[in-house]
């Protein structure tokens, strides 16, 4: 990856970015996408793609926002799977991902908020109170979720700093919840319209959940394809798409990601891997993996094992359920969406038995030899829950390796160790 040769300075001083500290983030990137990514051998050609993306990760994308809204168009963030993207995009808005994967600002962040928050929690805030972000600057309105504690409670902060709505989001699947959340859906519908002057019609929602969907089919296809033996392609490559997933104009990277896909299941053909057969193949599931936190899946793969299959919200739990696209009124449509996203098997919800079934079915249908818990450090939810999948994990024969840690490079060499212990016990 080379860094953008385009001047985007004035487009970031517009945005109201501490220069100077933006200059300091952007600087630690290519170094450690070169570590990390361009040092792995045998990569799909169509990866050059997403490292086009890197290089232009605060540059391209972000005028391309900029020029949408200039057109009279919205730019809405997120931080969580739960908010459905179709809304936004049937509205004319563009839908960002905010969550961040790198620490930043931590001594003011830890002013306002307790040092044992998660690392996701502190990063997000850390890139809002630092000004290094040009995603959360180009928003024009911030969709935040009653999921965990950290989060609802930061969402009362950052609504200090920009505009801020939150969705209720129930905690439990029974018929009153689904009721709840499907008012939420339409209360989201109300915001959105208010903030975009668009209102919502059958032709703009059912056009948005067929683009969505199309997304979802791609990256679905990608994933497919790292069943074979050997995996086609890295895991830290295939979280890389998850994650540029979340901001990347969606037509474009639907087109790649399926060129990519066709790339793949050639690859596949010719039993052609990312890593040799005998690699043990691993799955993890946890926590959230915002760029540019790469490193359990680095260091997993420079011990010389694979990853094969996130259970993630940067892995299987974005891209594996699709909205129905037969519904033909308004009405029945969300109705759909709200149906698909209550459907995501989060730690925040009790009980959450279907996230121990689809972790047991991911590792059959991708022939794991372990699964791999990664949780961040202060993360309740699946840290607590991390007990009833071990316990699941071990009844089902699977070994277990549990990883709780944050975004500093300080315990990495820790964390091979472990690791590396455990692909010798795996053998
Ligand atoms: S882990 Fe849960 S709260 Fe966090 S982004 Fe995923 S769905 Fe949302
Ligand atoms: S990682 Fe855990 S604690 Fe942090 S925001 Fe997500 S659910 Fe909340």
């Amino acid at each position: 990856m080379t860094a953008s040769t385009t001047d985007y300075r004035a487009m970031w001083q517009s945005l109201g970015l501490n220069l100077e500290a933006h200059d300091a983030l952007l600087a630690v990137i290519p170094v450690l996408y070169q570590d990390v990514y361009l040092s792995q051998s045998d990569r799909p050609e169509g990866m050059a793609y997403f490292d086009f993306v890197m290089s232009e990760i605060h540059g391209l994308r972000v005028k391309e926002l900029v020029d949408h809204k200039a057109a009279g168009g919205t730019v809405v963030g997120t931080f969580c799977l739960y908010v459905p993207e179709e809304i936004i995009r049937a509205l004319g808005g563009q839908c960002v991902g905010l969550c961040a994967g790198a620490e930043w600002a931590y001594s003011e962040v830890e002013r306002i908020l307790p040092q044992n928050t998660c690392a996701l929690i502190k990063s997000f805030m850390g890139f809002k109170l630092g000004k290094v972000c040009p995603y959360a600057e180009v928003c024009d309105l911030v969709v935040g979720e009653t999921t965990c504690d950290g989060k609802k409670k930061a969402y009362e902060l950052l609504g200090e700093l920009a505009p801020v709505y939150v969705m209720e989001l129930p905690q439990m699947k029974r018929p009153e919840d689904r009721a709840l959340w499907r008012t939420e859906i339409d209360r989201l519908v109300a915001k959105l319209e208010e903030t975009s002057g668009q209102r919502l019609t059958a032709d703009n929602l059912a056009r948005a959940i067929k683009e969505v969907n199309d997304k979802r089919r791609a990256l679905q296809r990608l994933n497919e394809a790292r069943k074979a033996l050997p995996a086609p392609i890295s895991g830290k490559d295939a979280l890389l798409a998850v994650q540029v997933a979340f901001y990347d104009d969606l037509p474009r990277f639907t087109s790649m990601v399926n060129k990519l896909a066709d790339e793949l299941e050639a690859r596949v053909a010719a039993g052609q891997g990312a890593a040799p057969a005998n690699s043990p193949r691993l799955l993890v599931t946890g926590t959230p993996m915002a760029i540019p936190n790469w490193k359990v899946h680095d260091i997993i793969e420079k011990t010389g094992a694979v990853v094969v299959t996130e259970e993630l919200c940067t892995g299987y739990r974005y891209y594996a359920k699709l909205v129905d696209e037969t519904a033909t009124t308004v009405p029945d449509m969300l109705e759909a969406i709200a149906e698909r996203y209550l459907d995501i098997n989060c730690a925040c919800f009790t009980p959450n038995e279907g996230r121990i079934d689809d972790i047991l079915r991911l590792a059959r249908e991708y022939n794991v030899d372990g699964i791999v818990q990664y949780h961040l450090q202060f993360c309740g939810p699946y840290q607590i829950e991390s007990t009833r999948v071990e316990r699941a994990m071990r009844e089902a024969g699977l070994p277990v390796l549990r990883l709780d840690t944050d975004y500093s490079p300080g315990d990495a060499g820790q964390l091979s160790t472990r690791i590396e212990a455990f692909l010798e016990m795996l053998k």
